[in-house]
C-alpha cells in the first residue's frame, strides 16, 4: 500500500461540501486561569487546508466540510452568522478545517475584522506552523486580549509524523514556532493524537506519553485528541478493512493517569468518545469513563481516574490488558504492508 496514493484515492471518492454557511457553532465550558469559562466555538467553511490540497493526513476528513469555490462574500456571510450567534462568551475558538493564519484561506483583512469584533478574554485559532510569522502574530494578537494558537502536532516522533500520519512537517518546525509564539506573549495549545494509524495500542500509549513529556512547557495547553474515524480519510478505509480499531478508553485513562509533574495543563477532547468511530470500551462502561474524562478536563483532578484504573469494575478492562500483551504478535495487514522492517524497534 502506498499511503500517498491511498489518501488521493480516498479524497477522489468522497464528495466535498457544496454549502456556503458556517460548518457549525456550539458552546461549552472550559477551565481557564483556574475558573470555568463559557466557550463559543465556530467552524468557518473555507477553501480548506493547504496540506490537504497538496496531499493530506491519514486520519483527516475535514476537507469534506470545505469548498474550493468559497469567496470573500461567502466568508462575510458566515461572519454575519457568527455575529448573530455570539453572545459575549469569554473564550472563542475559531476553526476553519485548515489554518486561520493561511491568508489563502482567510484573507488578513477579514481575519482582523473578525478578531476585532470579538469581545473575549481569549481567542483560540488553529494553524499549521508554517503560517506563523512574527508579523502575523503581532497583528492578529493586537486585535484581541489574549491570543492562543492551536497547532496539531499529533506526535513528537518524526517517524510517526512522516509514516503514520503524513503530517507534512516535523517536530523541529513546531518547536521553532512554539518559541516564536511564546516570545510574542501568546499562548499555545498543542493537539496530540491517541492512536494514529499503524501503531499498536501499546505503542500508541507510549507515543502519546512520550509526546506529552516532550512538548510540556509553561503556557502550553496539551489537548489529547483520541483519533476518531472521519469520513473520506485513509483511516476510514483501514477501519472498514478491520485493520484499525480506535483506542480503548482504558488507554486514554492510563495516559492521563501517568502524566507526571509537567509544566502543561493536559485535557482530552471528548469528540466521538464511547462511539464505534471514536475511542471506546465495551459499550457498557463507556458513559461512566467519558464522565471521568469530562470531570478531569474541568477539575484537573487525577484521583478519580487513578482509582478507576485500580478498581476498573468492568470485565473489558482485562480484555484490554490482554490485547496490549498480544497485539504485537499479530501481523495485521495495514501495518505490515506499509511500515515493514523499518518499523521494527520503534517504541
Ligand atoms: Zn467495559
Amino acid at each position: 500500500m502506498d499511503i500517498l496514493e491511498e489518501i488521493e484515492k480516498c479524497k477522489s471518492r468522497t464528495s466535498r461540501s457544496d454549502r456556503r454557511d458556517l460548518v457549525s457553532s456550539w458552546t461549552e465550558r472550559e477551565l481557564y486561569q483556574d475558573d470555568l469559562k463559557d466557550v463559543f466555538s465556530v467552524i468557518f467553511r473555507t477553501i480548506g487546508c493547504s496540506w490537504n490540497r497538496a496531499s493530506g493526513c491519514t486520519m483527516c476528513g475535514y476537507y469534506t466540510d470545505t469548498n474550493p469555490d468559497i469567496t470573500q462574500k461567502d466568508l462575510t456571510d458566515q461572519f454575519q452568522e457568527l455575529s448573530d450567534k455570539y453572545s459575549g462568551e469569554e473564550i472563542v475558538k475559531i476553526y476553519t478545517s485548515g489554518s486561520f493564519f493561511d491568508e489563502d484561506e482567510i484573507p488578513q483583512e477579514f481575519a482582523l475584522k473578525v478578531l476585532k469584533f470579538l469581545d473575549a478574554e481569549k481567542v483560540v485559532l488553529e494553524t499549521r506552523p508554517q503560517f506563523i510569522t512574527e508579523d502575523r502574530l503581532q497583528r492578529y494578537s493586537s486585535e484581541v486580549k489574549k491570543l492562543e494558537l492551536a497547532i496539531g502536532l499529533e506526535s513528537s516522533n518524526n517517524f510517526v509524523l512522516k509514516n503514520c500520519i503524513n503530517k507534512g512537517f516535523k517536530l523541529e518546525d513546531y518547536l521553532e514556532k512554539r518559541d516564536l509564539v511564546f516570545e510574542n506573549q501568546s499562548l499555545l495549545r498543542t493537539y496530540l493524537l491517541l492512536k494514529p494509524p499503524f501503531l499498536t495500542e501499546k505503542e500508541a500509549i507510549k507515543d502519546l506519553t512520550n509526546s506529552i513529556e516532550q512538548v510540556s512547557h509553561p503556557g502550553n495547553i496539551i489537548s489529547i485528541n483520541p483519533v476518531n474515524i472521519q469520513r473520506g480519510s485513509l483511516l476510514e478505509k483501514l477501519w472498514n478493512e478491520r485493520t484499525y480499531r480506535p483506542a480503548w478508553l482504558w488507554s486514554l485513562l492510563k495516559v492521563i493517569s501517568d502524566v507526571g509533574n509537567i509544566d502543561s495543563t493536559v485535557i482530552s477532547s471528548t469528540v466521538g468518545l464511547g462511539s464505534e468511530r471514536g475511542a471506546h470500551n465495551c459499550g457498557g462502561c463507556d458513559p461512566e469513563i467519558v464522565e471521568l474524562i469530562n470531570g478531569f478536563n474541568l477539575t484537573q483532578d487525577l484521583e478519580p481516574i487513578k482509582s478507576r484504573l485500580k478498581n476498573p469494575d468492568c470485565s473489558c478492562y482485562y480484555q484490554w490488558k490482554k490485547e496490549l500483551q498480544l497485539e504485537p504478535y499479530l501481523n495485521f495487514r495495514g501495518r505490515v504492508g506499509i511500515l515493514s522492517d523499518r518499523y521494527a524497534g520503534y517504541v
